[in-house]
């Protein structure tokens, strides 16, 4: 993830004001609208959204600058009849449960959280009223793929003995969250060495195997690859697999990593030039079955730039292009995509047309 998440965001008051339809005025002087290039069709789309949702996604967000359409009285949930895993990060502010309330209203079938304050050391053990309400909430929706990103303080390769420890209990009560509430994947940034790189490495798949052993059960564990800023472990496909050679072998079908396009661009990844190179050499290294999960994510920075900012779908260095080939690329089909991008002042509004966004890139 890029930083600060909304868990903190404010729900605003329904607004009285009905979501009505206006198209803009045309603009005095403003250019004839060009037909498209005939080398580029309009892409079509396998997906089928339903009238209502359509019409509302047809507006442009932020349909109330000043507030959430998830609270809107009038917000249609858009909703997809295919097999297409994606979703987005979404706040668990009011509690976990609350989770999948604003996945549903984004159109989502896969949806990541955090499972606690991500920038807090305070622990906390989810019960089982807890579980069992996120359960049915969840069941409510059509999420089929769950996703919980670890805290940021955590660093499992670090060298001060007190801070590793700290990282370790901390990332054992990580995998226990998921577990009890039944999270299918835990995405995890690997550490910063900060003394010794190879060291690093080995502390930080000590640190994974020691939680694994401890907590037993389902959850995959994916390791994120970084923009490779400072002393960051895992800005190469090479670094992610020697920490899962890192981890006994009994342990390792409980590993998986996570490609975000963001990171992987800024680590030097080019999915703009070199699409195909680069996932050759992701199967040459990692292999397929190791791919679990993606965060879909442009990047506000150019390539190799080794900083970690989420853009918008198609309006960073990225652009749109890699992000078309990875929504039809069937090598990646049974991979849920979460996006972490900017939510801006209405996130429901603004991660649905995200999220429709990806889905008119598939080709029909
Ligand atoms: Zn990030
Ligand atoms: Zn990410």
């Amino acid at each position: 993830m890029a930083s600060r998440k909304n868990s903190k965001r404010k729900r605003a008051p329904k607004s009285p004001r009905k979501l009505k339809a206006r198209p803009a005025p045309p603009k005095k002087g403003a250019p004839k609208k060009k037909p498209a290039p005939k080398n580029k069709p309009a892409p079509k789309t396998t997906v089928t959204l339903l009238p209502a949702a359509k019409k509302q996604l047809a507006k442009k967000p932020p349909f109330n600058p000043k507030h959430d359409s998830a609270n809107h009285p009038d917000w249609v949930a858009p909703v997809w009849n295919d097999d297409v895993l994606l979703g987005a990060h979404v706040s668990i502010a009011g509690g976990t449960h609350e989770a999948p309330r604003r996945a549903k209203a984004i159109g989502a079938t896969a949806m990541q959280v955090f499972t606690k304050m991500a920038n807090r050391w305070a622990e906390r053990i989810c019960a089982d009223d807890e579980c069992k309400t996120f359960r049915t909430a969840l069941a409510t929706t059509l999420v089929r793929s769950t996703v919980a990103h670890d805290s940021y303080l955590i660093n499992l390769a670090s060298p001060d003995a007190a801070l590793r420890r700290r990282s370790v209990e901390s990332f054992v009560a990580e995998l226990q969250r998921c577990e009890a509430l039944g999270v299918g994947f835990l995405v995890s940034h690997p550490g910063n060495f900060i003394d010794d790189r190879a060291s690093g490495i080995a502390r930080n798949a000590d640190g994974i195997a020691e939680a694994l052993s401890r907590v037993p059960g389902k959850t995959v564990l994916c390791m994120e690859i970084t923009c490779g800023s400072g002393t960051a472990i895992g800005a190469t496909f090479e670094e992610l697999a020697a920490l899962i050679d890192g981890v006994p072998e009994q342990l390792r079908s409980r590993l998986g990593v996570c490609i975000d396009t963001c990171h992987a661009y800024a680590a030097g990844y080019d999915f703009v030039k070199t699409y195909d190179d680069v996932w050759r050499r992701f199967d040459d290294v990692l292999g397929f079955n190791r791919l679990r999960v993606m965060h879909l994510n442009d990047s506000k920075t150019p390539f190799a730039s080794h900083r970690d900012r989420h853009e918008k779908i198609g309006e960073g260095f990225l652009g749109e292009e890699p992000f078309r080939r990875i929504m039809n690329d069937e090598r990646l089909a049974r991979v849920p995509k979460v996006i972490e991008t900017p939510k801006g002042t209405d996130p429901t509004a603004t991660d649905a047309l995200m999220l429709t966004r990806l889905r008119g890139y598939i080709d029909g």
